[in-house]
Protein backbone atom coordinates (compact mmCIF):
# COMPACT_ATOMS: atom_id res chain seq x y z
CA UNK A 1 0.00 0.00 0.00
CA UNK A 2 1.55 3.66 -1.10
CA UNK A 3 1.38 5.99 2.51
CA UNK A 4 0.88 9.32 1.87
CA UNK A 5 4.87 10.32 2.41
CA UNK A 6 5.74 12.38 -1.14
CA UNK A 7 8.85 9.83 -2.52
CA UNK A 8 10.29 10.92 -5.76
CA UNK A 9 13.63 9.32 -7.73
CA UNK A 10 16.00 10.35 -9.63
CA UNK A 11 17.15 7.54 -11.61
CA UNK A 12 20.30 7.85 -13.42
CA UNK A 13 21.97 5.06 -16.15
CA UNK A 14 25.93 5.29 -15.21
CA UNK A 15 27.23 5.74 -18.76
CA UNK A 16 28.57 8.99 -18.62
CA UNK A 17 29.04 12.49 -17.16
CA UNK A 18 26.35 14.07 -15.68
CA UNK A 19 24.28 16.66 -18.78
CA UNK A 20 22.72 19.95 -16.87
CA UNK A 21 19.11 18.20 -17.94
CA UNK A 22 19.95 15.57 -15.68
CA UNK A 23 20.65 17.85 -12.84
CA UNK A 24 17.85 19.80 -13.35
CA UNK A 25 15.40 16.80 -13.17
CA UNK A 26 17.86 16.07 -9.86
CA UNK A 27 16.17 19.76 -9.11
CA UNK A 28 13.18 19.39 -9.69
CA UNK A 29 12.83 16.26 -7.65
CA UNK A 30 14.40 17.57 -4.68
CA UNK A 31 12.59 20.68 -4.57
CA UNK A 32 9.60 18.81 -4.72
CA UNK A 33 10.59 16.58 -1.90
CA UNK A 34 11.27 19.16 0.43
CA UNK A 35 8.47 21.26 -0.19
CA UNK A 36 6.11 18.32 0.73
CA UNK A 37 8.49 16.86 3.34
CA UNK A 38 8.81 13.94 1.36
CA UNK A 39 11.83 11.76 0.28
CA UNK A 40 14.13 12.02 -2.49
CA UNK A 41 15.38 8.83 -4.21
CA UNK A 42 18.66 8.38 -6.17
CA UNK A 43 18.28 4.84 -7.83
CA UNK A 44 20.73 3.29 -10.17
CA UNK A 45 19.68 2.24 -13.37
CA UNK A 46 22.00 0.07 -14.57
CA UNK A 47 20.35 -2.92 -16.43
CA UNK A 48 22.04 -2.43 -19.95
CA UNK A 49 25.55 -3.72 -19.07
CA UNK A 50 27.00 -2.73 -22.33
CA UNK A 51 26.51 1.11 -21.97
CA UNK A 52 27.91 0.81 -18.35
CA UNK A 53 31.03 2.80 -17.69
CA UNK A 54 33.25 2.41 -14.27
CA UNK A 55 33.80 5.55 -12.13
CA UNK A 56 30.16 7.06 -13.48
CA UNK A 57 27.99 6.26 -10.85
CA UNK A 58 30.67 7.77 -8.51
CA UNK A 59 31.24 11.02 -10.27
CA UNK A 60 27.03 11.44 -10.32
CA UNK A 61 27.01 11.39 -6.66
CA UNK A 62 30.15 13.82 -6.41
CA UNK A 63 28.39 15.92 -8.81
CA UNK A 64 24.86 15.83 -6.31
CA UNK A 65 27.39 16.63 -3.44
CA UNK A 66 29.09 19.17 -5.39
CA UNK A 67 25.41 20.86 -6.23
CA UNK A 68 23.83 20.54 -2.52
CA UNK A 69 21.44 17.79 -3.83
CA UNK A 70 22.07 14.95 -1.85
CA UNK A 71 19.11 12.13 -1.84
CA UNK A 72 17.46 11.13 1.24
CA UNK A 73 17.94 7.29 0.24
CA UNK A 74 20.49 5.99 -2.74
CA UNK A 75 23.30 3.23 -2.47
CA UNK A 76 25.27 6.00 -0.34
CA UNK A 77 22.88 6.34 1.76
CA UNK A 78 20.54 3.22 1.70
CA UNK A 79 17.59 3.43 3.37
CA UNK A 80 14.96 0.35 3.78
CA UNK A 81 13.65 0.27 -0.27
CA UNK A 82 16.98 -1.13 -1.33
CA UNK A 83 19.10 -2.07 -2.88
CA UNK A 84 19.32 0.92 -4.94
CA UNK A 85 21.29 -0.31 -8.00
CA UNK A 86 19.07 -2.12 -10.37
CA UNK A 87 22.08 -4.63 -11.22
CA UNK A 88 21.57 -6.01 -7.43
CA UNK A 89 17.88 -6.18 -8.11
CA UNK A 90 17.72 -8.68 -10.98
CA UNK A 91 16.27 -12.10 -9.00
CA UNK A 92 13.01 -9.67 -8.22
CA UNK A 93 11.87 -8.68 -11.90
CA UNK A 94 11.67 -12.22 -13.60
CA UNK A 95 7.97 -12.68 -11.93
CA UNK A 96 6.40 -9.53 -12.60
CA UNK A 97 7.30 -10.59 -16.75
CA UNK A 98 5.74 -13.79 -16.10
CA UNK A 99 2.89 -13.46 -14.80
CA UNK A 100 2.38 -11.01 -17.85
CA UNK A 101 2.88 -14.09 -19.78
CA UNK A 102 0.43 -15.65 -17.69
CA UNK A 103 -1.89 -13.36 -18.07
CA UNK A 104 -2.09 -12.96 -21.51
CA UNK A 105 0.06 -9.59 -21.84
CA UNK A 106 3.20 -10.44 -22.92
CA UNK A 107 4.96 -13.49 -24.55
CA UNK A 108 7.97 -15.23 -24.79
CA UNK A 109 10.43 -14.57 -28.03
CA UNK A 110 13.06 -16.77 -29.59
CA UNK A 111 14.04 -14.67 -32.29
CA UNK A 112 17.86 -14.47 -33.23
CA UNK A 113 19.56 -11.63 -33.63
CA UNK A 114 20.12 -12.59 -37.16
CA UNK A 115 16.16 -13.21 -37.58
CA UNK A 116 15.45 -9.81 -36.26
CA UNK A 117 17.44 -8.85 -38.81
CA UNK A 118 15.65 -10.40 -41.81
CA UNK A 119 12.67 -8.98 -40.44
CA UNK A 120 14.08 -5.51 -40.75
CA UNK A 121 15.22 -6.52 -44.11
CA UNK A 122 11.80 -8.21 -45.60
CA UNK A 123 9.56 -5.86 -43.76
CA UNK A 124 10.81 -2.66 -44.92
CA UNK A 125 9.28 -0.63 -47.26
CA UNK A 126 9.41 3.23 -48.26
CA UNK A 127 6.75 3.82 -46.16
CA UNK A 128 8.27 1.78 -43.07
CA UNK A 129 11.88 2.25 -43.46
CA UNK A 130 12.17 0.79 -40.00
CA UNK A 131 9.72 -2.17 -39.37
CA UNK A 132 9.39 -2.94 -35.39
CA UNK A 133 8.65 -5.90 -33.91
CA UNK A 134 4.64 -5.06 -33.32
CA UNK A 135 1.00 -6.56 -33.71
CA UNK A 136 1.64 -6.96 -37.58
CA UNK A 137 4.71 -8.43 -36.98
CA UNK A 138 4.82 -10.61 -34.35
CA UNK A 139 2.19 -13.31 -36.27
CA UNK A 140 4.89 -14.13 -38.16
CA UNK A 141 8.36 -14.24 -35.96
CA UNK A 142 9.45 -17.56 -33.22
CA UNK A 143 7.33 -16.45 -30.20
CA UNK A 144 4.84 -18.30 -28.08
CA UNK A 145 2.12 -16.52 -29.72
CA UNK A 146 2.87 -18.42 -32.82
CA UNK A 147 4.85 -21.27 -31.80
CA UNK A 148 2.97 -24.80 -30.60
CA UNK A 149 2.68 -24.87 -27.03
CA UNK A 150 5.00 -28.15 -26.82
CA UNK A 151 7.66 -26.54 -28.93
CA UNK A 152 7.61 -22.97 -26.46
CA UNK A 153 7.99 -25.75 -23.18
CA UNK A 154 10.69 -27.60 -25.14
CA UNK A 155 12.54 -24.37 -26.03
CA UNK A 156 11.96 -22.93 -22.58
CA UNK A 157 13.26 -26.47 -20.87
CA UNK A 158 15.90 -26.40 -22.92
CA UNK A 159 17.25 -22.97 -21.89
CA UNK A 160 16.81 -21.80 -25.35
CA UNK A 161 17.95 -18.02 -25.27
CA UNK A 162 14.61 -15.99 -25.05
CA UNK A 163 13.64 -12.85 -24.21
CA UNK A 164 9.55 -11.52 -22.78
CA UNK A 165 7.62 -8.71 -25.23
CA UNK A 166 5.04 -6.70 -24.26
CA UNK A 167 2.33 -7.58 -26.16
CA UNK A 168 0.69 -3.92 -27.06
CA UNK A 169 -3.34 -3.99 -27.94
CA UNK A 170 -4.39 -3.79 -31.05
CA UNK A 171 -6.18 -0.32 -31.28
CA UNK A 172 -6.70 0.72 -27.24
CA UNK A 173 -5.73 4.05 -26.26
CA UNK A 174 -4.08 5.12 -23.21
CA UNK A 175 -4.21 7.91 -21.17
CA UNK A 176 -2.37 9.48 -18.81
CA UNK A 177 -2.55 13.12 -16.87
CA UNK A 178 0.84 14.87 -16.90
CA UNK A 179 1.61 17.49 -14.45
CA UNK A 180 2.85 19.85 -16.93
CA UNK A 181 1.24 18.70 -20.11
CA UNK A 182 -2.19 17.36 -18.56
CA UNK A 183 -3.93 15.06 -20.52
CA UNK A 184 -1.89 13.19 -22.54
CA UNK A 185 -2.84 10.07 -25.35
CA UNK A 186 -1.41 7.32 -27.21
CA UNK A 187 -3.10 4.70 -29.73
CA UNK A 188 -1.26 1.27 -28.55
CA UNK A 189 -1.61 0.65 -32.11
CA UNK A 190 1.81 2.83 -33.39
CA UNK A 191 3.57 1.27 -30.27
CA UNK A 192 5.98 -1.61 -30.74
CA UNK A 193 6.82 -4.86 -28.67
CA UNK A 194 8.95 -3.77 -26.53
CA UNK A 195 11.30 -6.25 -24.59
CA UNK A 196 10.73 -6.64 -20.81
CA UNK A 197 12.91 -9.25 -19.78
CA UNK A 198 16.07 -9.68 -21.85
CA UNK A 199 17.59 -13.06 -22.26
CA UNK A 200 20.35 -12.52 -19.54
CA UNK A 201 17.25 -11.97 -17.06
CA UNK A 202 18.57 -8.54 -16.91
CA UNK A 203 14.63 -6.32 -17.34
CA UNK A 204 14.55 -3.71 -19.69
CA UNK A 205 14.27 0.28 -18.22
CA UNK A 206 10.67 -0.49 -18.96
CA UNK A 207 9.56 -3.33 -16.57
CA UNK A 208 12.57 -2.02 -14.01
CA UNK A 209 11.32 1.41 -13.94
CA UNK A 210 7.54 0.23 -13.36
CA UNK A 211 8.67 -2.68 -10.80
CA UNK A 212 10.88 -0.07 -8.67
CA UNK A 213 8.51 2.84 -8.71
CA UNK A 214 5.91 0.49 -7.19
CA UNK A 215 8.64 -1.42 -5.21
CA UNK A 216 10.03 1.54 -4.02
CA UNK A 217 6.76 3.41 -3.20
CA UNK A 218 7.33 6.25 -6.04
CA UNK A 219 4.38 8.82 -5.91
CA UNK A 220 5.64 11.24 -8.38
CA UNK A 221 7.88 10.43 -11.30
CA UNK A 222 9.59 13.06 -13.00
CA UNK A 223 11.76 12.75 -15.93
CA UNK A 224 12.67 14.21 -19.32
CA UNK A 225 10.20 14.65 -22.17
CA UNK A 226 12.27 11.59 -24.42
CA UNK A 227 10.11 9.31 -22.43
CA UNK A 228 7.36 10.85 -23.15
CA UNK A 229 6.86 7.82 -26.07
CA UNK A 230 7.65 4.83 -23.89
CA UNK A 231 4.89 6.20 -20.96
CA UNK A 232 1.79 3.85 -22.47
CA UNK A 233 3.85 1.06 -22.04
CA UNK A 234 4.67 2.04 -19.09
CA UNK A 235 0.49 3.00 -18.31
CA UNK A 236 -0.11 -0.42 -19.50
CA UNK A 237 1.86 -2.22 -17.18
CA UNK A 238 1.11 -0.23 -14.16
CA UNK A 239 -2.58 -1.56 -15.19
CA UNK A 240 -1.52 -5.00 -16.09
CA UNK A 241 0.93 -5.53 -12.38
CA UNK A 242 -0.29 -3.30 -10.23
CA UNK A 243 -3.49 -0.86 -10.84
CA UNK A 244 -3.70 2.28 -12.68
CA UNK A 245 -4.17 3.74 -9.47
CA UNK A 246 -0.99 2.88 -7.72
CA UNK A 247 0.45 4.77 -10.77
CA UNK A 248 2.69 7.33 -9.80
CA UNK A 249 2.04 11.08 -10.91
CA UNK A 250 4.14 12.04 -14.27
CA UNK A 251 6.01 15.49 -15.48
CA UNK A 252 7.63 14.66 -18.68
CA UNK A 253 10.41 17.51 -18.31
CA UNK A 254 10.91 19.85 -21.14
CA UNK A 255 13.94 19.17 -23.57
CA UNK A 256 17.34 21.77 -22.58
CA UNK A 257 17.70 23.45 -26.22
CA UNK A 258 21.27 24.81 -27.04
CA UNK A 259 22.20 27.16 -29.93
CA UNK A 260 21.28 24.20 -32.08
CA UNK A 261 17.99 21.92 -31.28
CA UNK A 262 18.70 20.03 -28.16
CA UNK A 263 21.72 20.61 -26.04
CA UNK A 264 24.26 18.18 -26.18
CA UNK A 265 27.85 17.42 -24.84
CA UNK A 266 29.35 18.13 -28.59
CA UNK A 267 27.44 21.72 -28.56
CA UNK A 268 29.86 22.40 -25.14
CA UNK A 269 33.13 21.77 -27.05
CA UNK A 270 31.79 23.71 -29.87
CA UNK A 271 30.80 26.87 -28.19
CA UNK A 272 33.17 26.24 -25.44
CA UNK A 273 30.61 26.08 -22.56
CA UNK A 274 30.44 23.26 -19.87
CA UNK A 275 27.63 21.14 -20.35
CA UNK A 276 28.48 18.58 -17.40
CA UNK A 277 28.00 19.33 -13.84
CA UNK A 278 31.73 18.69 -13.31
CA UNK A 279 34.91 17.51 -14.93
CA UNK A 280 34.25 14.21 -16.59
CA UNK A 281 36.72 11.98 -18.48
CA UNK A 282 35.69 9.01 -20.15
CA UNK A 283 37.81 6.31 -19.75
CA UNK A 284 37.23 4.82 -23.09
CA UNK A 285 39.08 7.54 -25.06
CA UNK A 286 40.40 9.50 -21.63
CA UNK A 287 38.44 13.00 -23.45
CA UNK A 288 37.76 15.36 -20.84
CA UNK A 289 34.53 17.40 -21.39
CA UNK A 290 34.60 20.30 -19.10
CA UNK A 291 31.96 20.96 -15.79
CA UNK A 292 30.37 24.06 -14.61
CA UNK A 293 32.50 24.03 -11.30
CA UNK A 294 35.45 23.63 -13.19
CA UNK A 295 34.40 26.54 -14.97
CA UNK A 296 34.27 28.41 -12.08
CA UNK A 297 30.15 28.19 -11.00
CA UNK A 298 29.39 28.65 -7.34
CA UNK A 299 26.97 25.46 -6.98
CA UNK A 300 23.89 28.26 -5.49
CA UNK A 301 24.40 29.64 -9.17
CA UNK A 302 24.04 26.45 -11.24
CA UNK A 303 20.80 25.29 -9.44
CA UNK A 304 19.52 28.69 -9.64
CA UNK A 305 19.86 28.68 -13.41
CA UNK A 306 18.90 25.54 -13.39
CA UNK A 307 15.71 25.83 -11.68
CA UNK A 308 15.00 28.58 -14.19
CA UNK A 309 15.47 26.65 -17.23
CA UNK A 310 11.94 25.79 -17.54
CA UNK A 311 10.20 27.33 -14.52
CA UNK A 312 9.87 30.56 -13.18
CA UNK A 313 7.52 32.35 -10.26
CA UNK A 314 5.44 34.46 -12.70
CA UNK A 315 6.71 37.61 -10.77
CA UNK A 316 10.09 37.98 -13.14
CA UNK A 317 12.29 37.11 -10.12
CA UNK A 318 15.27 35.83 -11.75
CA UNK A 319 17.73 35.16 -8.06
CA UNK A 320 16.54 32.29 -5.91
CA UNK A 321 18.30 30.99 -2.97
CA UNK A 322 17.47 27.17 -2.73
CA UNK A 323 15.58 27.99 0.34
CA UNK A 324 13.41 30.53 -2.22
CA UNK A 325 12.91 27.82 -4.59
CA UNK A 326 11.58 25.02 -2.34
CA UNK A 327 9.31 27.33 -0.78
CA UNK A 328 7.97 28.53 -4.47
CA UNK A 329 8.72 25.93 -7.16
CA UNK A 330 5.64 24.23 -8.71
CA UNK A 331 5.44 21.85 -11.15
CA UNK A 332 2.31 23.14 -12.77
CA UNK A 333 4.45 26.19 -13.36
CA UNK A 334 6.99 24.07 -15.29
CA UNK A 335 6.61 24.93 -19.10
CA UNK A 336 6.48 22.35 -21.18
CA UNK A 337 8.24 24.06 -24.24
CA UNK A 338 11.93 23.28 -24.58
CA UNK A 339 13.83 25.49 -22.81
CA UNK A 340 16.74 27.66 -24.32
CA UNK A 341 20.27 27.31 -22.71
CA UNK A 342 21.51 30.69 -22.77
CA UNK A 343 25.51 30.52 -21.49
CA UNK A 344 25.57 34.17 -21.18
CA UNK A 345 22.95 34.13 -18.72
CA UNK A 346 24.53 31.60 -16.84
CA UNK A 347 27.67 33.85 -15.97
CA UNK A 348 25.07 36.52 -15.40
CA UNK A 349 23.05 33.98 -12.62
CA UNK A 350 26.88 33.10 -11.42
CA UNK A 351 28.01 36.63 -11.03
CA UNK A 352 24.86 38.19 -9.46
CA UNK A 353 25.68 35.26 -6.44
CA UNK A 354 29.37 35.90 -6.55
CA UNK A 355 28.35 39.93 -5.63
CA UNK A 356 26.13 39.04 -3.29
CA UNK A 357 28.23 36.14 -1.40
CA UNK A 358 30.05 37.39 1.85
CA UNK A 359 33.80 36.91 1.12
CA UNK A 360 34.36 34.41 4.31
CA UNK A 361 31.80 32.26 1.85
CA UNK A 362 34.12 32.39 -1.56
CA UNK A 363 37.59 32.16 0.54
CA UNK A 364 37.85 28.94 0.27
CA UNK A 365 37.60 28.91 -3.47
CA UNK A 366 39.00 31.91 -4.49
CA UNK A 367 42.12 30.31 -3.08
CA UNK A 368 41.83 26.86 -4.89
CA UNK A 369 41.33 29.45 -8.04
CA UNK A 370 44.54 31.07 -6.84
CA UNK A 371 46.42 28.23 -6.16
CA UNK A 372 46.07 26.18 -9.16
CA UNK A 373 48.27 29.58 -10.93
CA UNK A 374 50.62 29.03 -8.23
CA UNK A 375 49.77 31.85 -6.36
CA UNK A 376 49.76 31.74 -2.68
CA UNK A 377 47.54 33.68 -0.87
CA UNK A 378 47.99 32.33 2.94
CA UNK A 379 46.72 35.90 4.62
CA UNK A 380 42.70 35.17 4.91
CA UNK A 381 42.69 38.93 6.70
CA UNK A 382 43.83 40.35 2.97
CA UNK A 383 41.91 37.28 0.99
CA UNK A 384 38.91 38.71 2.13
CA UNK A 385 39.51 42.02 1.72
CA UNK A 386 41.03 41.47 -2.05
CA UNK A 387 37.73 39.45 -2.51
CA UNK A 388 35.31 42.39 -1.48
CA UNK A 389 37.12 44.72 -3.96
CA UNK A 390 37.08 42.61 -7.16
CA UNK A 391 34.58 40.03 -6.67
CA UNK A 392 31.73 42.36 -8.69
CA UNK A 393 34.50 42.12 -11.96
CA UNK A 394 34.20 37.98 -11.90
CA UNK A 395 31.58 36.73 -13.57
CA UNK A 396 33.15 33.08 -12.68
CA UNK A 397 35.44 31.85 -9.87
CA UNK A 398 38.12 31.44 -12.23
CA UNK A 399 38.36 35.09 -13.04
CA UNK A 400 39.63 35.71 -9.44
CA UNK A 401 42.99 34.01 -10.82
CA UNK A 402 43.55 37.86 -13.03
CA UNK A 403 41.62 40.29 -10.89
CA UNK A 404 42.92 39.09 -7.00
CA UNK A 405 46.63 37.54 -8.35
CA UNK A 406 48.45 40.68 -8.14
CA UNK A 407 47.59 41.55 -4.67
CA UNK A 408 49.93 38.58 -4.21
CA UNK A 409 52.53 38.79 -6.77
CA UNK A 410 53.98 41.45 -8.42
CA UNK A 411 53.23 41.56 -11.84
CA UNK A 412 55.57 39.54 -14.43
CA UNK A 413 54.69 41.77 -17.24
CA UNK A 414 53.59 45.22 -18.01
CA UNK A 415 51.13 46.94 -20.82
CA UNK A 416 54.19 49.44 -21.50
CA UNK A 417 52.65 50.09 -24.61
CA UNK A 418 49.66 51.91 -22.66
CA UNK A 419 52.30 54.03 -20.90
CA UNK A 420 56.06 54.44 -22.68
CA UNK A 421 54.58 56.28 -26.04
CA UNK A 422 53.19 59.14 -23.40
CA UNK A 423 56.25 59.31 -20.70
CA UNK A 424 57.63 62.27 -20.30
CA UNK A 425 60.27 64.18 -17.57
CA UNK A 426 57.68 65.67 -15.82
CA UNK A 427 56.03 61.92 -15.10
CA UNK A 428 59.36 60.83 -14.30
CA UNK A 429 59.72 63.73 -11.70
CA UNK A 430 56.07 63.55 -10.71
CA UNK A 431 56.22 59.81 -9.64
CA UNK A 432 60.22 60.81 -7.95
CA UNK A 433 58.21 62.72 -5.63
CA UNK A 434 55.42 60.46 -5.02
CA UNK A 435 57.55 57.87 -3.79
CA UNK A 436 58.99 60.56 -1.54
CA UNK A 437 55.57 61.38 -0.53
CA UNK A 438 54.44 57.72 0.19
CA UNK A 439 57.61 57.16 2.09
CA UNK A 440 56.95 59.82 4.57
CA UNK A 441 53.07 59.00 5.06
CA UNK A 442 52.30 58.01 8.47
CA UNK A 443 48.82 56.85 7.17
CA UNK A 444 48.13 54.93 4.32
CA UNK A 445 44.35 54.88 3.41
CA UNK A 446 42.91 55.05 -0.13
CA UNK A 447 41.37 58.60 0.33
CA UNK A 448 44.60 60.31 1.29
CA UNK A 449 46.80 58.90 -0.83
CA UNK A 450 44.07 59.90 -3.76
CA UNK A 451 44.36 63.59 -1.63
CA UNK A 452 48.17 63.84 -1.69
CA UNK A 453 48.15 61.93 -5.08
CA UNK A 454 46.02 64.76 -7.00
CA UNK A 455 47.83 68.11 -5.26
CA UNK A 456 50.80 66.53 -6.63
CA UNK A 457 50.05 66.27 -9.65
CA UNK A 458 48.24 69.75 -9.79
CA UNK A 459 51.79 71.10 -8.35
CA UNK A 460 53.35 69.80 -11.35
CA UNK A 461 50.89 70.57 -13.87
CA UNK A 462 49.69 67.13 -14.54
CA UNK A 463 46.28 66.49 -15.09
CA UNK A 464 45.42 63.87 -12.56
CA UNK A 465 43.86 61.38 -15.85
CA UNK A 466 47.85 61.65 -17.28
CA UNK A 467 49.45 59.84 -14.47
CA UNK A 468 45.88 57.47 -13.41
CA UNK A 469 46.57 54.90 -15.76
CA UNK A 470 50.57 54.31 -15.22
CA UNK A 471 49.87 54.33 -12.15
CA UNK A 472 47.35 51.88 -12.54
CA UNK A 473 50.14 49.73 -15.08
CA UNK A 474 52.92 49.91 -12.18
CA UNK A 475 50.76 48.28 -9.39
CA UNK A 476 48.34 45.87 -12.04
CA UNK A 477 50.63 45.48 -14.97
CA UNK A 478 47.65 46.37 -17.03
CA UNK A 479 44.71 48.32 -17.70
CA UNK A 480 42.08 46.61 -15.32
CA UNK A 481 41.30 46.49 -11.58
CA UNK A 482 39.32 48.02 -9.14
CA UNK A 483 39.95 51.91 -7.62
CA UNK A 484 43.71 52.38 -8.03
CA UNK A 485 43.73 53.90 -4.83
CA UNK A 486 42.16 50.92 -3.10
CA UNK A 487 44.75 48.86 -4.98
CA UNK A 488 47.46 51.01 -3.03
CA UNK A 489 45.76 50.67 0.22
CA UNK A 490 45.98 46.42 0.31
CA UNK A 491 49.59 46.95 -1.09
CA UNK A 492 50.23 48.47 1.41
CA UNK A 493 52.82 51.65 1.96
CA UNK A 494 56.67 49.44 1.18
CA UNK A 495 54.78 47.21 -2.15
CA UNK A 496 53.32 50.18 -3.74
CA UNK A 497 56.50 51.93 -3.46
CA UNK A 498 58.84 48.81 -4.41
CA UNK A 499 56.73 48.39 -7.63
CA UNK A 500 56.51 52.25 -8.70
CA UNK A 501 60.66 51.87 -7.97
CA UNK A 502 60.75 48.82 -10.63
CA UNK A 503 58.65 50.13 -13.04
CA UNK A 504 60.48 53.30 -13.60
CA UNK A 505 63.94 51.57 -13.63
CA UNK A 506 62.29 49.29 -16.61
CA UNK A 507 61.75 52.46 -18.12
CA UNK A 508 65.23 53.95 -18.05
N1 LIG B 1 17.29 5.50 -16.46
C1 LIG B 1 16.53 6.49 -17.14
C2 LIG B 1 17.49 7.53 -17.68
O1 LIG B 1 18.64 7.28 -17.72
C3 LIG B 1 15.57 7.10 -16.16
C4 LIG B 1 14.30 7.64 -16.70
C5 LIG B 1 13.28 7.80 -15.57
O2 LIG B 1 13.50 8.67 -14.72
O3 LIG B 1 12.31 7.07 -15.52
O4 LIG B 1 17.13 8.59 -18.12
Amino acid sequence: MHTNKVRVRFAPSPTGGLHLGGVRTVLYNYLFARQHKGVFIVRIEDTDQSRFVPGAEEYIFNCLKWAGLEPDESVVQGGKYGPYRQSERKPLYRKYAEQLVADGHAYYAFDTPEELDKMRADFKTEQNPSPQYDQHIRGRMRNSLTLPPEEVKHLLDSGAPCVIRIKMPADEVVSFTDMIRGEVNFNTSVVDDKVLLKADGMPTYHLAVVADDYLMEITHAFRGEEWLPSAPVHVLLWKYLFGIDKMPQWAHLPLILGPNGKLSKRDGAKYGFPVFAMNWTDPKTNELTEGFKEKGFLPEAFINMLALLGWNDGTGQEIFTKDELIEKFSMERVHSGGAKFDYEKAKWFNHEWIKQSEPAKLRQQVKQVLAAKNIPAADDLLLDKVILLVKERCHLLTDFAEQAAFFFVAPETYDMDAVKPKWNESKQLFFTEIIRNFELAIVWNAPDLEHNFKEIAAANHLKPGEVLLPFRIMLVGGKFGPHVFDIATLLGKQETIRRIKHFLSLLQ
